[in-house]
C-alpha cells in the first residue's frame, strides 16, 4: 500500500510539532510535505529578548530542514487551497509556482497582524511577529541612539528617541518593556544622552494592559512601567501616524521615528481564498478532534487544523468558548492532531482535545517580570527567572536550548551585545560607493 500523502501548510508551532508527531506515530505510512514561506519555525516568545539583545536572533528560530529528516520541506507562500479537488497553490518569492496534491491536509497557517485603516500605518509602522522584525527593531533603536547622540538639533533628537508601541497585550508589553530596557542599558555608551531623552510610549484602546493576565498583574505591570518613566495611554487610540507625526485620540500630538504595531492578530488571510468552512472571525472551524467541520459540525473529510488559524472548542470551559491563540495551545493541539491523524489512518478511534490553559509568564527586561501560573502570581526577579526556565524547557530541540543558554550566560558575564548593525539593512551601500567613486 502506498503512503498517505500529507500536506502541512505552515511550518510554525503547529506545522513542526504535527510533522514530528506524525512521523513518530505513523512512520512509513505517511509521506509528509510541509510548506512555509520561511525555512524555519519561529519561537515567538523569544522575539522580545532577541530584539533586546539578550538572545542571538538566529537562536530564536528552529531550521525546519535540519529538524525534520524524512519530511519534504518546500519554501513558498500558499496562495490558495482548493480542498474540493485536494489541491494547494504555492508561489516562491522568486517567481516559481507549484500546485500540490494531497490525501490529507493540515492547516497550520497561524495568524497575521490585525491592522486598522489608520492614515500612515501601512507605510510607517512595523509589526512584531517575525525574527526579521525583531532584528530590525533592535538595529533601529540602537541606530537611533547613535544618530541622536551626534545631532545638535533638539527636535530631531526628540523624534529619533521617541518609540511608540500600539497594543498593550502580552506580546506588545513584552516587546515594549524589553526594548526600553535595552535602550536604557545602551545609554552608558552615549554620554551625550540622558535617560530623560528617551521617550517610550504605549497606546492601548482598552482600560488596562496585559488583559491575558488579569487585573492584578495588569495593574502591577502598568505601575512598574510608569515607574520606569515609560508612558502608557489607556483608553486611547492611534488616529494617524503619517510620516511619524503621531496623533492620538486623547489629543496628544508628537513626532516619533519608530512605531511598532502589536495590537492583536487575525487568522491567516489565505483561508479566505479557500473553500474551507470559516467561522465569524475567519478561523477554520474545527471539532475537538481537530478535524475541520462545517457550521453544523459535519466533518470535512481529509482536512485538519490547529493553532492560531483554527477555531477549536475549549472543552475546559462551562460556557461554549474557543481556545485562545497561544503557543501553549498550539504545541499541545499539534501533538494531539498528529496522534489523531495517525489513529485515523490506522482506523482507530479519535480523542477530543482538552487542555486547561496553565497561565502566562512575561519578561519586562533583565531581572524584571510578571507571571500568573495556575493561580500563583509572581513579580520581579522570581517571575523573570520563571520566564527563562519555562521557555528554556519549551523551545524545541536540544541544539536551540544549548545555544540560548550560552547567549544568556555570555550576557551575564560580559553584558549583552549592544552594537548597532543598522547598515545590515543596506549591504550593498559600501560596495556601491566604492564602485561609484
Ligand atoms: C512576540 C510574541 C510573543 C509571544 N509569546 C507567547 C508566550 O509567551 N506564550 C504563549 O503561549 N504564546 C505566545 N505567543 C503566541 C504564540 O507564538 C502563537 O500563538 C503561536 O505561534 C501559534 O502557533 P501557530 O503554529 O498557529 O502559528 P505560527 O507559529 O505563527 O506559524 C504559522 C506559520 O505559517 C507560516 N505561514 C503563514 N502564512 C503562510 C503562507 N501563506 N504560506 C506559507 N506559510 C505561511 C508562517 O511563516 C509561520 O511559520 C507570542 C506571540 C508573539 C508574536
Amino acid at each position: 500500500m502506498s503512503a498517505t500523502k500529507i500536506l502541512i501548510v505552515g511550518g510554525g508551532y503547529v506545522g513542526l510539532y504535527t510533522a514530528l508527531t506524525l512521523k513518530k506515530k505513523a512512520g512509513n505510512h505517511v509521506d509528509i510535505t510541509i510548506v512555509d514561506r520561511r525555512p524555519y519555525m519561529t519561537y515567538q516568545p523569544f522575539l522580545p529578548e532577541a530584539a533586546a539583545g539578550s538572545i542571538e536572533p538566529r537562536h530564536a528560530v528552529v531550521p525546519l530542514r535540519r529538524e525534520m529528516s524524512g519530511v519534504r520541506v518546500l519554501q513558498g507562500k500558499v496562495t490558495s487551497i482548493r480542498h474540493g479537488s485536494r489541491e494547494v497553490d504555492v508561489a516562491s518569492d522568486f517567481g516559481d509556482e507549484w500546485t500540490l496534491g494531497y490525501d490529507e491536509i493540515v492547516i497550520a497557517l497561524g495568524s497575521v497582524a490585525r491592522t486598522l485603516p489608520i492614515p500612515g500605518l501601512a507605510e510607517f509602522g512595523i509589526g512584531f511577529k517575525y525574527v526579521e522584525e525583531a532584528i530590525n527593531l533592535r538595529n533601529r533603536v540602537l541606530g537611533r541612539l547613535a544618530r541622536a547622540a551626534s545631532t545638535q538639533d533638539p527636535l530631531l533628537r526628540r523624534r529619533l528617541l521617541t518609540f511608540v508601541f500600539v497594543g498593550g497585550g502580552f506580546a506588545g508589553v513584552e516587546a515594549f518593556a524589553e526594548t526600553e530596557d535595552m535602550a536604557r542599558a545602551a545609554l552608558r555608551y552615549y554620554p551625550e544622552l540622558t535617560p530623560e531623552d528617551l521617550r517610550f510610549v504605549m497606546v492601548e484602546m482598552m482600560p488596562r494592559i496585559l488583559p491575558e493576565m488579569g487585573e492584578e498583574m495588569g495593574d502591577y505591570t502598568l505601575k512598574e512601567l510608569r515607574e520606569r518613566g515609560m508612558e502608557v495611554f489607556l483608553e486611547t487610540k492611534l488616529e494617524s501616524c503619517v510620516d511619524g507625526h503621531i496623533e492620538l485620540s486623547n489629543g496628544e500630538k508628537f513626532e516619533a521615528d519608530t512605531l511598532v504595531w502589536t495590537a492583536g492578530v487575525k487568522p491567516s488571510p489565505v483561508l479566505a481564498a479557500s473553500d474551507l468552512p470559516l467561522g465569524p472571525k475567519g478561523h477554520v472551524i474545527c471539532s475537538p478532534t481537530l478535524q475541520v467541520t462545517d457550521e453544523e459540525g459535519t466533518v470535512v473529510e481529509g482536512a485538519w487544523a490547529a493553532g492560531d488559524c483554527a477555531q477549536v472548542p475549549d472543552l475546559t470551559k462551562e460556557q461554549p468558548a474557543y481556545c485562545a491563540p497561544s503557543a501553549q495551545h498550539a504545541v499541545r493541539q499539534a501533538r494531539h492532531l498528529g496522534k489523531n491523524l495517525a489513529d485515523h489512518l490506522a482506523g482507530r478511534a479519535l480523542a477530543d482535545y482538552k487542555h486547561k490553559h496553565l497561565g502566562l509568564v512575561a519578561s519586562l527586561g533583565l531581572n524584571k517580570g510578571v507571571a500568573d501560573v495556575m493561580g500563583v502570581k509572581l513579580r520581579g526577579w522570581p517571575a523573570w527567572f520563571m520566564h527563562r526556565t519555562y521557555h528554556m524547557s519549551q523551545i524545541p530541540t536540544v541544539n536551540r536550548k544549548a545555544r540560548v543558554i550560552v547567549d544568556w550566560t555570555t550576557a551575564l558575564f560580559f553584558r549583552r551585545d549592544l552594537v548597532s548593525m543598522g547598515r545590515i539593512h543596506e549591504p550593498r551601500r559600501a560596495f556601491k560607493e566604492a564602485a561609484d567613486s
